[in-house]
Formats: structure tokens, sequence, C-alpha cells
């Protein structure tokens, strides 16, 4: 058996260290360098956490995720997940926070109430005027993206597998088998798996009715200097309450603090306005006052724009035709389940019953 990947974003490389544990040779294939800076897997780190809100059944697989992520750690010799874990806020009635909050309770996965008061004792870059109140879980992190591609590349090639990079594939022959490159080159193997992300509709525009494409940025910011320490402390925060469907990863293992929010993307293709507008990166910045206090005073250091894929329920999408699959662990909330969607995937493409990963991967049990 012989696999070809599309892409090299988190799923693509996941998929292809589970194949080649396995023993199944693999050829990955990647339009840009891996990592990749257009990849929604190629910024500098993302959030994992338990907190899921509404959707139950990927609250339930964080367990799962996790177990992938420390054998994925074993392989590399590295742990690339800073353990912060995580916090929420609420500042209105049945806000984000407060959904998330409710989660962890229906679930009986365990957290730390604070007041508004409490919370800005120990996080003092929140003005607690603005918030209902806090709560914390060690239950979440940071995972370090773009050293987590680095070392899975390194270790695919030490490990056999053949790596394409600035390669572009620019069709899939699903009953064949088989990639056309560029170049005008033909690759062909026994299944096909296409982890392209947000390009995935210029390869099977068919599927536009179940993927949507959009664009948004998040902003690199300098805090005041008093308030870096109890930043570079911080917890992720996975919603900070009100309105802007926004998330803050704090400034760990050498990366910087990000700030980006849910209400500043927009339907584009994946390659339409990749470079940061006037502007940007204070209109980013603002939408987080509040509740965090003082933000005029945060130096806007850099805006990375980034493009990603949505279903409607924003579940996951997995979608099997004759010699290939199409993945997109998409909707803003992928990157986590990056490891153990390889390994779904891997699993079920030598037990030949993809029906299977994708029951786990659209997680509705
Ligand atoms: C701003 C933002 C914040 C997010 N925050 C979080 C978070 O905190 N936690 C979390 O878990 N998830 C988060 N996500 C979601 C997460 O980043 C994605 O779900 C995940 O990275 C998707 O990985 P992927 O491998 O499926 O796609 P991608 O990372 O986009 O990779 C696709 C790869 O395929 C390549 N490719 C595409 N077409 C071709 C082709 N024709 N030929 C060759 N190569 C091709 C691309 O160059 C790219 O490298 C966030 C996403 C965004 C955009």
């Amino acid at each position: 058996m012989s696999i070809l990947v599309v892409g090299a974003g988190i799923s693509g490389l996941s998929t292809a260290w589970a194949l080649t544990k396995r023993g199944v040779p693999v050829t990955l294939v990647e339009q840009g360098p891996i990592p990749n800076p257009l990849s929604a897997s190629g910024d500098q780190h993302r959030i994992i956490r338990r907190a899921y809100g509404n959707q139950g059944g990927y609250q339930r697989r964080i367990g799962a995720a996790y177990a992938a992520w420390d054998e994925m750690w074993d392989d590399l010799g590295s742990k690339h997940l800073a353990d912060t874990g995580f916090m929420l806020l609420s500042q209105r009635l049945g806000d984000g926070g407060e959904v998330y909050r409710d989660g962890l309770i229906d679930g009986g996965y365990p957290f730390e109430d604070l007041s508004p008061e409490e919370t800005a004792d120990r996080f003092p870059f929140i003005d607690p005027s603005t918030i209902r109140y806090g709560v914390v879980s060690g239950e979440g992190g940071v995972l370090l993206c773009q050293r987590i591609a680095s070392d899975l590349r390194n270790w695919l090639i030490v490990n056999g597998a053949e790596i394409r990079e600035n390669t572009r594939v620019t069709s899939v022959d699903r009953s064949e088998g088989s990639i056309t490159l560029a170049d005008g080159g033909v690759l062909s193997a026994d299944h096909v798996v296409v982890t392209a992300g947000a390009w995935t509709l210029g390869l099977f525009p068919e599927l536009k009715n179940s993927l949507k494409t959009y664009r948004t940025a998040v902003v690199y910011l300098t805090p005041p200097a008093d308030l870096r320490e109890p930043w570079e402390n911080a917890p992720a925060i996975l919603d900070p309450g009100g309105s802007n469907d926004g998330y803050v990863l704090p400034p760990v293992s050498g990366t910087g603090l990000k700030f980006g929010a849910g209400i500043h993307r927009y339907q584009a293709e994946p390659d339409q306005d990749r470079i940061a507008k006037e502007g940007e990166g204070e209109q980013l910045r603002d939408y987080f006052a509040p509740p965090i206090a003082r933000i005029g005073e945060y130096r806007v250091d850099d805006v990375v724009t980034c493009s990603y894929t949505f279903t409607s329920d924003e579940h996951f999408f997995a979608s099997t035709d004759s010699k290939a699959t199409v993945v997109s662990a998409c909707s803003g909330h992928g990157y986590k389940f990056g490891a153990v969607v390889g390994q779904k995937l891997a699993e079920g493409i030598i037990a030949n019953d993809i029906a299977s990963a994708r029951t786990w991967l659209e997680a509705r049990d």
C-alpha cells in the first residue's frame, strides 16, 4: 500500500506521521515550504482546551487529542505544548464565556470560578468592572505550531517518507488515485488524502455547499512594561466574553502575545487580501476593550492574515470517493486535534474503514 497526502498543514503532516509509523510508504506534497506561513497551521501558536460549549463531542475527544500529542512528543523527542491552562470571562448573560462554562458543567469537568476582583488580582490586565466572572481550568495550553511542523518534517524525512515542498497539485483523479502537479508530472498511489485547508475548493469546487472559505487576521502585541510578566504567566483566554468571539494566546516559550477575534473574518478566496490592511492591527486590538484594561497602551508589532474553511455547523468535514479522501479539520478549532486526526485517518485507511474515521472526526456522538 502507498499513500499520497496533499497539503502539509497539521492534518497532512500528522496523517503522514501516523502512516509512516505504521509502515505505509507516504509521499507528502506541499505547495509552499513546511511550515507554510500562509496555511492555517503556519502561525506561531494555537490553543488546546477542554471547553467546547455545546459541541460536546469535541469536548469528550480532548483526552484522545492529548494522548496523540503525547505520542508525537515521544517521537519528536520534544514537547511543543506549553501547559498554561485556559481562562473564560463573561461580560454578559449567555455570552461565549458563559456557554463554554455551561459545557464544562454539563460534562462534569473541573474548573475554578473567580469573582471579577479575584480575576483582576490574578490577571491585572483585566478590567474587573467589565466582567461578571472569570473561570480558570488547567486542562488547556498552547501548541507551538511552527516548531511542530519543522520537527514533523524532519522526522518524516528521517523515517523514509518522501516530502515534496514548493510543489502545487493542480488536480486529483479520484478513480485513478493520482495527482497532477503544476509542472505536469503525475503521481499515483493506492489512495490520496487531501488535506488542503482553505485551498480545498480549488481542487474540488463541487464541495462548495459543504465548505466555505474565510479570511481573517490576528495581531501580535507588546503589552505595557508592568503587564509583561502577568501576561507571560497567563493562561490562554478561550473567550473574553461579550460579542467579539475572541481569544488571546499568552507569550510563552518565545512566542508573541496574540489577539484574534471571530467577528473579524469574512468569506474570501484563500489567496485574497493576504497582506494586512492599514490599521488592521489596531482594529483587532481594540475589539478587546472591554475586558482588557489600558488597551491603547498595547503596541501593535505584527498582523498575520489567515485563511481557513468552515462547515455550516462547525463540525469537521471528511468525504471519500473511490481512491481519494478529502478532510478538513476546520471551522477555526481543528489544530488541537491534528495529531489524533492523523491517527484516525491512518487507521481508517489501513483497515479500509474510512467511515469510522469520519464518524470520529465529525464528533456528533
Ligand atoms: C486565526 C485562526 C485561529 C485559530 N485558532 C485555533 C486554535 O486556537 N486552536 C485550534 O485548535 N485551532 C485553531 N484554528 C484552526 C486551525 O488552525 C485549523 O483547523 C488547522 O490548522 C487546519 O489544518 P489543516 O492541515 O487542515 O489546513 P492548513 O493548515 O491550511 O494546511 C493546508 C495545507 O495544504 C497546502 N495546500 C493546499 N492546496 C494545495 C495544493 N493544491 N497543492 C499542494 N499543497 C496544497 C497548503 O499550502 C497548506 O500548507 C485557528 C484557525 C485560524 C485561521
